[in-house]
């Protein structure tokens, strides 16, 4: 049987729809047979998520995403086959949880006066015990009538410029590799086609993250493009770095593929799992 790998997705541990239990089964269900959960900044979700995945026969990945700031632009890192009780590993994630907690109550005071009273306790709510996200704003606020859809929210009210923004310093990428290399976990530059920078950058960008202990790229990553795929392909080889596969999962409402159908790598690439 072949694996089929699916090695980046969310529960509400943050801010994906499903629980651990419902996410593995869909996945289990999809015929993924790898997958990882990875919520932002924290590996509450994990414990559940593994009982699910004993249950279903599929193989769970632990692991993370770490918000991280490189110049001035938000990057995410995933880390793969952590250990979960990692000292140093807890620690970092205790003080980014810390600034999403003390950003949501910052947010919450912009949308209230730019006319959205309550939005910070509506996204708490959503958030229940998980990290609170952005993503809990934008939903609250479809909710309650005042934009079509979460895209929609992103680029009136929480993006640059926008009166909902805050602007955010959070890990530096080579601290959250060393986190997850202290986890003896590896390192994953997550969705590198998102950020919004350069061609020069991006690879300055891979160029420290590479010499930071970084082993994989994202390669296939969320929607799936083709264009992405080797554009990202390309970056992986030029720089001899591992590639990963991820469809970033939140829920179906905002997803672009049937689960369990992503796209292979390309050829010539050396995947994450041969070198883990
Ligand atoms: P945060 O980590 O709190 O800044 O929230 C970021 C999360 O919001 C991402 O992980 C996505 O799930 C979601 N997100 C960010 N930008 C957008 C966008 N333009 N449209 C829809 N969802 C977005
Ligand atoms: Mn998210
Ligand atoms: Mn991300
Ligand atoms: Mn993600």
């Amino acid at each position: 049987m072949p694996r089929i790998y699916d090695l980046h997705m969310h529960s509400t541990a943050s801010d994906g729809a499903f629980s651990p239990t419902d996410l593995v089964e869909r996945c289990a269900l999809a015929g993924i047979t790898s997958l990882a959960v990875t919520d932002h900044d924290t590996t509450q979700g994990l414990a559940e998520a593994r009982v699910a995945a004993d249950a279903h026969h599929v193989e769970l990945i632990s692991a993370v995403e770490i918000s991280t700031s490189w110049r001035d632009q938000s990057v995410h890192i995933v880390g793969l086959r952590i250990d979960e009780d990692c000292d140093v590993l807890q620690r970092g994630l205790l003080g980014l949880q810390t600034i999403r907690r003390e950003r949501a109550a910052e947010i919450g005071a912009r949308l209230a006066r730019a006319g959205l009273a309550g939005a910070l306790e509506a996204a708490q709510t959503l958030a229940g015990p998980g990290m609170i996200t952005r993503m809990h704003f934008a939903r609250h606020i479809v909710q309650c009538g005042r934009a079509r859809n979460v895209k929609t929210v992103f680029e009136r009210f929480l993006t640059p410029g926008k009166p909902g923004y805050v602007a955010t310093q959070w890990a530096e990428p080579a601290e959250a590799i060393r986190w997850i290399r202290q986890a003896g976990g590896v390192a994953v530059l997550a969705h590198p086609q998102r950020y919004k920078i350069s061609a020069t950058a991006r690879r300055c960008l891979v160029e420290e993250f590479k010499e930071a202990g970084g082993i994989a790229l994202e390669v296939v990553a969320g929607t799936g493009h083709a264009p992405d795929i080797d554009s990202n392909a390309a970056v992986a080889r030029r720089f001899g770095l591992a590639a990963s596969v991820g469809s970033d999962f939140h829920s179906p409402e905002h997803f672009w593929l049937r689960l369990g159908n992503l796209p292979s790598l390309p050829a010539g690439l050396v995947p994450v799992w041969e070198v883990w």
